[in-house]
């Protein structure tokens, strides 16, 4: 649930807080949480530890330790981290916590329980294999278009797909098709060199308001001082109930599924076409 806005908020508000801190304990509610090393070396590694840097890369963040390890977590469906002081009740919900000097605690909330922390010296095989990162120089209207040559699957599943660009989810990219007004079954390579770019700066413009309004608060996600962000409040489409109408033309937004994904769009302003 947490997509590239979300998780880039939660970074950019964890860092004046956390880089420079030692990690001086870990608790864990639920060791599934933990998918490498041990659950008893992920503790035994982490405390002592400083923190150096924290970074995004698509979903995953990115802690960078005194050791040279690297903490990653991917929050998944409804994780997210909280900054606590040592006396705040934990509610039943939190999985995890990392203990900080200054009595401050990193907490990891996890209703549904599918987050996942690794703890490694090398990060590649967990994040090589993303695509470009959307908000960076290097992912340019001609690398979009070179990546949809000859690509038939649906848009709505290639905007998906972190392979092929990383950090959206099912919320961007209904938004940033219908920004593009682009019908989300169209293929790869149906799209006209006008459309493309069109595509590439509305995925552009689409982050960077929901990043500018902290994220989008729909299910479980929090920021990390336990406040909501606003960005659902500009969706167009997104997460919108079948039947509420288009705020361009008035028609009623259409739900399908494609690929698994529940699909919002406007059937008039993105025609399906050849
Ligand atoms: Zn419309």
């Amino acid at each position: 649930m947490p997509e590239l806005p979300e998780v880039e908020t939660i970074k950019n508000e964890l860092q004046p807080h956390i880089i420079g801190h030692r990690i001086t304990g870990v608790t864990l509610f639920w060791e599934g949480l933990v998918r490498q090393p041990s659950v008893e070396e992920f503790c035994t590694r982490l405390i002592g530890q400083r923190l150096t840097e924290v970074a995004r890369r698509g979903k995953y963040l990115i802690f960078s330790l005194t050791s040279g390890k690297a903490l990653i977590i991917h929050l998944k469906m409804t994780g997210s981290l909280l900054l606590k002081s040592a006396l705040a009740e934990p509610d039943k919900f939190i999985r995890a916590i990392l203990h900080l000097d200054g009595e401050t605690q990193l907490r990891f909330r996890d209703p549904r329980k599918l987050g996942v922390m690794w703890l490694v010296e090398d990060a590649s095989p967990i994040i090589g294999k993303l695509g470009p990162e959307p908000l960076e120089a290097e992912f340019t209207p001609q690398i979009l278009a070179q990546r949809l040559t000859n690509r038939t699957a649906p848009l709505k599943a290639l905007l998906c797909d972190q392979g092929f660009i990383a950090g959206i989810g099912n919320m961007y990219a209904d938004e940033a098709l219908f920004a593009a007004r682009i019908h989300p079954l169209r293929s790869g390579k149906s799209l006209y060199p006008d459309e493309v770019k069109c595509l590439h700066s509305t995925i552009q413009r689409v982050l960077w308001s929901a990043i500018k309004n902290k994220g989008a608060s729909v299910e479980n996600y929090f920021r990390p001082n336990g406040e909501l962000g606003t960005a659902h409040f500009q969706f167009q489409v997104a997460h919108r109930l079948s039947g509420k109408l288009c705020p361009v033309c008035g028609t009623p937004i259409e739900r399908i599924v494609v690929r698994n994904r529940g699909t919002y769009f406007c059937p008039k302003c993105q025609p399906q076409g050849e």
